[in-house]
């Protein structure tokens, strides 16, 4: 028995598989990039490991305050060191990115203080924590005000606008690398250093925070290598490599961490209270394995992406663009093909592989949503899913894959369910 055999027992066509196989044959050049990268990535967080003498002690669980908890202390240092921090915050009390975020605008944002965003409107679930929605206990309740600066039409800053918004009020620019669930470019770290400086050469004290959800580990560095003084993300994203089952990260100043950790906690605990529950062993080997399963889920995107493209879908990045996180956004343009593709990445999860996703009505969403996951962690998107508003342009946004060898079967099928529909021709 060889893997095409059991491909096909699993329900992967000949045709599908030849198919596949020829697009991966023009891959080779980008799968050896992003191998690259993830050797850097590996290189960083040993180094990290290394410098911080983590030691079998680092593991053991603490409960109630949790004083005086080394191993929560270490990996705070050891995300610190890779992402080139004076500090981070890493905690399963960060429920998700959302609070990461929610945590790191509410601890540096006073009454009277303005917030800026310079990558156009946030991620959805910011609309309330800010206020753009009301919302109680949003900022805007608080007395913040809110500014934003959109792209520009090719994706980039808008430079101009944005040194022209930034005002005696302004104490905070927000920069989101990812685009969500928008058709935009994700934005690159280059780019980010760019219109932190423009940021800053108008006012050097603003606090600029990054939201890198989706982003760690894509690109050599990180926002925080070209000045901001916040990274936040999720740990069911990439920087949890899969095994973190919970929790979010703040790396940045020490001026900016130390509020976060007493918004968290409370005034004058700060960082020092805070049990890890016995987490410690998923969220370091979590962070060890991250930048190998991210460069996995940068595998299945582009190998998506070329797939699809090369059967005449528009795909956002194309396969060969160079990446700046693991999202691939392929613009089906039809309800039918939008859950033939989320079938298959179903039917290839490791749970509840059985199930037949169908579009349904989401809070906060003007249309339906169709979800393809078969997580180990609830909602987790650095495992391989799927997910899209059922609105034109039918645009299935694919992201994760703990392992190459899972992206990839879940293309494959989900090939394999547009080809049983009816909808493509190989
Ligand atoms: C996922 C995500 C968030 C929110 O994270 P949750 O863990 O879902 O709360 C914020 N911003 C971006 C860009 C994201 O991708």
């Amino acid at each position: 028995m060889n893997t095409n055999d059991i491909y096909q027992a699993l329900g992967v066509s000949a045709a599908v598989l030849a198919y596949g196989e020829r697009i991966l044959g023009t891959l080779t050049e980008q799968f050896a990039a992003i191998d690259a990268n993830a050797e850097l990535g590996q290189a960083k967080v040993l180094a990290a490991m290394q410098k911080n003498r983590v030691n079998a002690t680092h593991f053991a669980a603490t409960t109630g305050y949790g004083y005086d908890d080394e191993g929560r202390d270490t990996l705070e240092r050891v995300y610190a060191d890779t992402f080139h921090t004076e500090a981070a915050l890493v905690r399963p009390q960060l429920v998700c990115g959302t609070h990461a975020l929610a945590v790191a605008l509410s601890a540096n944002l006073l009454p009277g203080d303005e917030l800026l965003a310079i990558s156009g409107k946030p991620y959805d679930t910011l609309e309330e924590v800010i206020g753009i929605r009301p919302s109680p206990c949003s900022l805007a309740e608080y007395g913040v005000t809110y500014q934003q600066v959109d792209l520009l039409a090719d994706g980039g800053f808008d430079l101009p606008a944005i040194r022209a918004a930034v005002n005696e009020k302004t104490k905070l620019v927000h920069i989101q690398r990812s685009k969500g669930y928008q058709t935009r470019p994700t934005l690159s770290v280059a780019q980010i250093g760019e219109a932190i400086a423009a940021v800053k050469s108008v006012k050097p004290d603003v606090v600029v925070m990054a939201d890198n959800c989706y982003g760690e580990f894509v690109e050599p560095i990180e926002p925080s290598d070209v000045g901001a003084d916040m990274c936040v993300g999720s740990l069911i994203k990439n920087p949890g490599g899969g095994l973190a089952p919970i929790g979010g990260y703040i790396a940045g100043t020490q001026a900016c961490v130390d509020r976060c950790a007493y918004r968290l906690s409370a005034p004058g605990l700060g960082q020092e209270v805070g049990a890890n529950l016995g987490l410690m062993p998923a969220l370091f080997q979590g962070f060890f394995l991250a930048p190998t399963v991210t460069a996995a889920a940068l595998r299945g995107a582009v190998f998506a992406a070329a797939a699809y493209e090369s059967l005449g879908y528009r795909v956002v990045p194309s396969s060969s663009e160079t990446r700046h996180d693991i999202i691939q956004a392929i613009e089906l343009g039809s309800e039918a093909a939008m859950c033939a593709f989320c079938k298959g990445i179903q039917q290839a999860a490791p749970v509840d592989s059985y199930v037949t996703p169908v579009p349904a009505p989401m809070p906060g969403y003007d249309a339906q949503v169709i979800m393809a996951a078969g997580a180990f962690v609830q909602g987790s998107s650095i495992e391989l899913s799927a997910d899209g508003p059922v609105r034109p342009p039918y645009a299935v946004y694919f992201q994760g894959g703990l392992t190459w060898p899972h992206a990839k079967l879940g293309v494959l099928l989900s090939l394999q369910k547009m080809l049983d529909a009816g909808l493509i021709a190989l």
